[in-house]
């Protein structure tokens, strides 16, 4: 179902591509290579393959580029979190549905929201449903469950979510309040684990038999993986045992399905090309590093594979050796944790590519010590895609 083959295809010809780019005009600063393609190609892998709809979590990637692409491939519904995202996707596409799923928010953003016609809102306290007010009975809102459950590489259920018996009482409030009743949750990011979604929607199916209310929607979330199509299919298995779950704990009647896909629906549509600013040893110091796009490697290793290119754009051969990374900047926290492995002939003035950059890094970028300015080149108008790039080093 993903389409494997073609996402190679299009790695080794963007590969050659880059080192075109390196031959003819090396960059000297960080570069995000946009990928459109690569986008259209996962949208399309969600669309077809996920048991209901769509929307994307902006937070993961908020560039203009990426959110007209999305609209382009068909993509209507998006998952907000502030009154910013709000309007970025309204400026793309004025009707788009919103889906408001940050569940804590100010009286003011709540007064914004509601005059930009948010579709969900979700919810995880009494207080802060008692703070939305009055909404139109066709308004859905999203209850956030928890469970507290490991499985994933970032847990994001130690901030927002209501524990089962909340959520049942939650439910009853919403249903009291004449709205939509819906129920959402968030398996962490970077999830490989199917049954991470299964456990949460057997759970979401206790919670609503409990409750006696059917629900008209559940939202299971963002958290799928990101990975190479070289590593083979990860997001089928997900999409198989949610079909499955949602045909055993919601036997009549399932409701409506939704996900909202950040990661790995961006990952691919962005590669990251970085330059090596001086060699000591095992130490590299690269042009940018925790305050700029490697951000999230402060919390998390991130997947995606690299290649290192020399002079003219070719790849270095030496055997892989752990380096240490350093970030541009004068603090010393600006170091990625553990080492990476590389080709023990790289040297200073080398790029480094690394693929599957696309979530997470642009939309983390700081301007700290001066360094925040990054280019974007939309890889398809480099010329060179020889087909002749390698995809592992
Ligand atoms: C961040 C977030 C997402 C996207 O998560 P990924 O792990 O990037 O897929 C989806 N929904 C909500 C509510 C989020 O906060």
């Amino acid at each position: 179902m993903v389409a494997g083959a073609d996402d190679i295809r299009h790695a080794r010809y963007d590969t050659a591509r880059v080192a075109a780019l390196i031959r003819e005009a090396p960059p000297e600063d960080p570069v995000f290579l946009f990928r459109p393609e690569a986008l259209t190609r996962r949208a399309e892998t969600f669309k077809r393959g996920f048991p209901g709809h769509v929307s994307y979590a902006v937070k993961a990637n908020p560039s203009t580029d990426v959110l007209d692409t999305l609209v382009r491939s068909g993509v209507t519904a998006f998952d907000v979190a502030s009154v910013a995202e709000m309007r970025a996707v309204r400026e793309c596409l004025p009707d788009a549905r919103l889906h408001y799923h940050n569940p804590i928010r100010s009286a003011a953003e709540i007064a914004e929201a509601k005059s930009l016609h948010v579709a969900s809102w979700s919810v995880d306290r009494l207080s802060e449903l008692d703070k939305l007010g009055a909404l139109p009975p066709t308004t859905q809102i999203a209850v956030r469950v928890t469970l507290n459950r490991g499985g994933a590489a970032y847990d994001f259920g130690t901030k927002f979510g209501a524990g089962p018996d909340m959520a049942v009482a939650l439910l009853k409030d919403v249903s009291a309040r004449g709205l939509s009743l819906a129920l959402t949750f968030h398996p962490g990011t970077q999830c490989t684990d199917p049954h991470a979604w299964t456990d949460y929607i057997a759970a979401c199916a206790l919670i609503a038999r409990q409750a006696r209310f059917r629900l008209a929607a559940l939202n299971v979330g963002g958290g799928f993986p990101s990975r190479e199509a070289a590593e083979g299919p990860v997001l089928a298995p997900i999409f198989d045992a949610i079909r499955s779950a949602i045909a055993t704990h919601f036997p009549d009647d399932p409701p409506t399905l939704w996900c909202e896909p950040g990661r790995a629906m961006v990952a691919d549509a962005a590669w990251l090309l970085l330059r090596v600013k001086a060699r000591c040893g095992h130490i590299l110091y690269l042009n940018d590093g925790l305050y700029g796009a490697l951000g999230e490697w402060r919390d998390m290793p991130v997947p995606g594979q690299r290649s290192t290119f020399g002079p003219q754009g070719v790849e270095r051969g030496g055997n892989p050796q752990p380096f240490t990374i350093f970030g541009p900047t004068c603090d010393s926290l600006d170091r990625v944790p553990g080492t990476w492995e590389l080709p023990s002939d790289i040297a200073e003035g080398d790029h480094i590519l690394i693929r599957a950059a696309g979530a997470y890094s642009t939309a983390l970028v700081t301007a700290f010590n001066g360094y925040g300015t990054r280019q974007q080149i939309d890889l398809r108008t480099v010329k060179g895609g020889t087909g002749q790039g390698r995809l592992a080093g």
